[in-house]
């Protein structure tokens, strides 16, 4: 958890009024409590998180049988999410931690089929591009293929060990000039 700049503080409540405008238009959502999530606080994931791209976090001691958005303490997002090239999949996430604040803890066959009826349809790609992006981002080394040039973004260098999957030639190593120091 990180406290959000002026700009984001803007970002989130903008990502926000654009989430629940379309929730109101969703049929899945007629009967739920839309309104009210305007009064969960959005924040920030550390800038280094990879593995989630937005979490919410309940109140302590609250009934976790009768979850309502009341109870979330904050729902934070990966800041990355706020570049304007991830607007799509940034409405994606949230919308999907809005299920979670209306109640719905578990990644159940439910979630599931409400978290799919988002009208933006590729976002489950969007999802992987954005891992891809942020693991790109922090890797220190390029593990390339000289025949295809393929780029395997990771942390430690190949040394000679590894062969690309596709042309069966042995992967050199290169420092990653996408390498973001935070
Ligand atoms: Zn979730
Ligand atoms: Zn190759």
């Amino acid at each position: 958890m990180a406290k959000p700049s002026k700009e984001q503080v803007i970002l989130l409540s903008e990502l926000r009024d654009f989430v629940i405008n379309v929730m109101l238009d969703m049929p899945q959502w007629v009967d739920a409590d839309v309104e009210s999530l305007r009064l969960v606080p959005l924040g920030v994931l550390r800038r280094n998180a990879t593995q989630r791209h937005g979490v919410t976090r309940w109140k302590r001691g609250v009934d976790l049988r009768n979850l309502l958005p009341k109870d979330v303490e904050i729902i934070d997002l990966h800041p990355k999410l706020l570049d304007s090239n991830w607007k799509a999949y940034s409405a994606f996430v949230l919308h999907h931690e809005y299920i979670h604040a209306l109640g719905l803890r578990a990644h159940n066959t439910l979630f599931r089929k409400l978290e799919s009826a988002w009208p933006g349809r590729s976002a489950s790609t969007h999802g992987t591009q954005f891992t891809e992006h942020l693991r790109r981002e922090k890797a220190v080394w390029l593990w390339c293929c000289p025949d295809c040039n393929r780029e395997f973004p990771r942390q430690k260098p190949s040394r000679k060990k590894y062969k690309c999957r596709e042309c069966n030639t042995t992967l050199i190593d290169k420092k990653n000039p996408h390498l973001v120091v935070t």
